[in-house]
């Protein structure tokens, strides 16, 4: 039996061990917190996971909220104009749910599952000396350790990398208390105040027996929502979050007024460069080990890529596991693995590089989602499956065509049309 070693039990990892754990592998994870020092601590992000995702995680029975918990069910984009007046609005039904569920709850859950299922777990902060040791001990080790840890070892990839330094500066938090019309359905909400940053509200699942929204702010530097950068409390990232509300988009300060956090734990800020690693580790033996998920592709949270591609990084991964049987892992299997999967994520790459530094093809594009729901859903399903996106999404010339395509779509009668979809 093939030995595997995953080094960080976060949304990569996890998914990675109980996949390769059901298959039959003797899986190794190790964690540098246990499942109740994640529960009952700090929150490293609010994710939400779009549709096909979420069926990867029901198709491994990780669901264990779906009941409780339905998630968005609309889509509703208010753009501003400067001082914060909604200026356009872009707003559809979801086809099929969002759900985001508070991370603290689901990795510690999923955790014990793992354990469960027959997967080891180790409660250790790994080094770089203990990864030299457990390349040799098991057939391939897999890093999943986040942002942060083993950047070293993972080398930038400078022609996928774009960015020395952040974008936008990040602040939320999870919350009761937020009342009026936005949060009367189910909806995603986020608000683009040019020059400013964006805000997004949007209902989540924690333990708490109140429903939760999640309220966070994606911040241009230096512009009037970067208020952030000092906040060292719950409390203080509150008063500031309602502040900025109040000031920049006034027309919301009713629906978060009364807002608290779940809980004093439930807030975080900070900054991400987006950066794409090399997948292969070498250590100083020689010795070699795959990076997946945040540790070789981290994204700005803009686009709301990252768990989703940690996730569907960590199917494809254990597929190839599985695939290739009882021969070495060796570089150029992790190698082709990755560049398999690159050839999907680049489009969820170029996504979120478009919504952090949007070309000026974007307001054609935002005007047309405005008047066509077509064009609104098919930007909703590419963020789901972000190749659905290319070219007509990324391209100028490519835009043009496929805005053309879709008013003339659109002065059709629906009976009328072509069976044959006419753009996408
Ligand atoms: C504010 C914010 C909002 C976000 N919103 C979204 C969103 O809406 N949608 C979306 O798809 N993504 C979102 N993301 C991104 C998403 O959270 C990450 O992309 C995703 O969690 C990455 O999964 P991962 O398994 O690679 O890493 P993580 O989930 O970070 O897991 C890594 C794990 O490894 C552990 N670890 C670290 N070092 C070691 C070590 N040395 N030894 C052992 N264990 C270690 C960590 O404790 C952690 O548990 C958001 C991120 C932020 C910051």
């Amino acid at each position: 039996m093939k030995r595997i070693a995953i080094i960080g039990a976060g949304q990569a990892g996890l998914y990675l061990g109980i996949s390769l754990v059901d298959a039959g592998y003797a899986v190794t994870l190790f964690s540098d917190r246990t499942p109740e020092a994640i529960l009952n601590g700090k929150i490293m992000a609010m994710p939400l996971l779009f549709p096909d995702a979420l069926q990867l995680e029901r198709d491994l029975g990780l669901n264990f909220w779906d009941e409780q918990f339905l998630g968005c069910d609309q889509f509703h984009n208010n753009l501003c104009d400067p001082q914060g007046n909604v200026a356009l609005v872009v707003s559809s039904t979801l086809e099929k749910p969002w759900r985001g569920v508070d991370q603290r709850l689901k990795l510690s859950v999923w955790m014990q599952e793992f354990v469960r299922r027959g997967g080891e777990l180790v409660v250790q902060a790994m080094t770089l000396q203990n990864l030299e040791e457990y390349a040799q001990n098991y057939d391939l080790v897999v890093v999943s350790a986040g942002r942060g840890s083993f950047s070293t070892l993972f080398e930038r990839d400078e022609q996928k990398s774009q960015y020395d330094q952040p974008k936008r500066h990040l602040a939320g938090g999870i919350y009761t208390g937020l009342k009026g019309d936005p949060m009367k359905g189910r909806t995603f909400q986020v608000s683009n105040i040019p020059g400013a940053g964006e805000m997004l509200q949007f209902p989540f699942y924690t333990n708490s027996k109140d429903s939760a929204y999640t309220v966070a702010f994606e911040a241009y530097p230096g512009g009037a929502m970067d208020r952030f950068g000092k906040v060292q409390s719950g409390q203080e990232l509150v008063e500031l979050s309602k502040q900025v509300i109040q000031e920049l988009t006034p027309w919301n300060y009713e629906t978060v007024k009364d807002m608290e956090l779940i809980d004093e734990q439930a807030w975080v800020r900070g900054a991400i460069t987006p950066t794409v690693r090399k997948p292969i580790g070498r250590l100083p033996s020689g010795a070699t080990v795959m990076g997946i998920g945040d540790t070789v592709i981290l994204h700005d949270p803009v686009g709301a890529q990252g768990a989703n591609n940690a996730t569907k990084m960590a199917h494809l991964v254990a597929q190839r596991i599985v695939e290739h049987g009882n021969q070495r892992f060796d570089e150029s299997w992790m190698q082709e693995v990755f560049d398999e999967f690159w050839q999907y994520c680049q489009h969820g790459h170029a996504l979120t590089d478009c919504l952090l530094t949007p070309p000026a093809h974007l307001q054609e594009i935002a005007i047309a989602m405005a008047q066509n729901p077509e064009v609104a859903r098919d930007y909703l399903n590419g963020i789901n499956n972000p190749p659905n996106l290319s070219p007509w999404f990324f391209d100028p010339e490519e835009s043009k065509k496929y805005l053309a395509k879709k008013t003339l779509l659109n002065s059709i009668e629906p009976e009328d049309r072509p069976v044959a979809p006419i753009a996408g």
